[in-house]
C-alpha cells in the first residue's frame, strides 16, 4: 500500500510550488479495486475516494460508510441523467458535469432533494471526439448557464489526451477557471499529479499509484 508515499509526494509538490498542502485534496480512485485494497486505505485513515460509475459506487460505499466515519465519495465518470438522483444521494462531489441536459436535470433534482453535491464542469481540453466534456470555447457560456440554474459550481475538471503533454491542458484549464472566477481545479492522475499541483490543481485523482494496477476481469 503506497498511500503514505503518495501523500508525501503531494506534500513535496505543494512545497515546490510554494503552496499550502491543505489546498490540495487527494482523491483515492478506488474504481475496480478489490475491496481489501480499499479497506486497507480506509484503515490507514484516508477518507476521500473517487469512483467512475454510480452503480459500482452504490454497490460498495453505503456499507463502507456504515463502518467508517467521515467518508466522502467523488463521482468522476460520465453520469447518465437516469442515474443522477442516485448519484446525488450518495456522493459529495460530481466532477463530470459535461452537458446542458445534465445541468438542468441536476438543478431540478436539487430543488426536489433540497441539496446538491459540489460540482465540477468537465472540459474537453483536447477537443477529442470520443471524450466527454464541454469544449474550451463553450466553457464560459456553460458556466453562466449553470450559475443561472443556481448549481454549486466549484471548478473545472479535465482529463488530458493520453499522448499529449498534460501541462498544456492544465494551464488551459486554469486559465478558463480563473477567468470565470472558479477556485477548483480537478486535474492530475497517477502519472502527472505533481505537474498538476504545480499548475494549481486543488483536487488530484490518483488511482493506480495508491492501490496498484486495476485488474479487469476477462
Ligand atoms: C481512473 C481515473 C482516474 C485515476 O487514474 P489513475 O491513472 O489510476 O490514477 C482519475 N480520473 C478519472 C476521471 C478516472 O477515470
Amino acid at each position: 500500500m503506497t498511500l503514505p508515499d503518495i501523500q508525501s509526494r503531494v506534500a513535496k509538490a505543494c512545497q515546490d510550488a510554494g503552496r499550502d498542502p491543505q489546498t490540495v485534496e487527494l482523491i483515492a480512485v478506488s474504481k475496480i479495486q478489490p475491496i481489501e485494497r480499499v479497506t486497507a486505505v480506509l484503515d490507514a485513515g484516508h477518507r476521500v475516494f473517487g469512483e467512475n460509475r454510480v452503480q459500482e459506487a452504490a454497490g460498495k460505499w453505503p456499507d463502507l460508510m456504515e463502518t467508517y466515519d467521515g467518508v466522502s465519495v467523488h463521482l468522476l465518470g460520465p453520469l447518465q441523467t437516469n442515474k443522477a438522483r442516485q448519484a446525488m444521494e450518495l456522493v459529495s462531489t460530481i466532477h463530470s458535469l459535461d452537458r446542458p441536459k445534465l445541468a438542468t436535470t441536476l438543478a431540478r433534482l436539487a430543488q426536489e432533494l433540497g441539496h446538491c453535491p459540489d460540482l465540477f464542469i468537465q472540459v474537453n481540453t483536447g477537443e477529442e471526439a470520443q471524450k466527454a466534456g464541454i469544449a474550451p470555447s463553450e466553457t464560459d457560456a456553460f458556466v453562466t448557464q449553470c450559475r443561472d440554474l443556481d448549481l454549486p459550481i466549484k471548478g473545472l475538471m479535465c482529463i488530458p489526451p493520453a499522448e499529449e503533454t498534460p501541462s498544456l491542458h492544465f494551464a488551459l484549464l486554469r486559465k478558463l477557471a480563473d477567468r470565470n472566477g472558479l477556485q477548483g481545479l480537478s486535474m492530475g492522475m497517477s502519472g502527472d499529479f505533481e505537474q498538476a499541483i504545480a499548475f494549481g490543481a486543488t483536487h488530484v485523482r490518483v488511482g493506480s499509484a495508491i492501490f496498484g494496477a486495476r485488474v479487469y476481469d476477462q
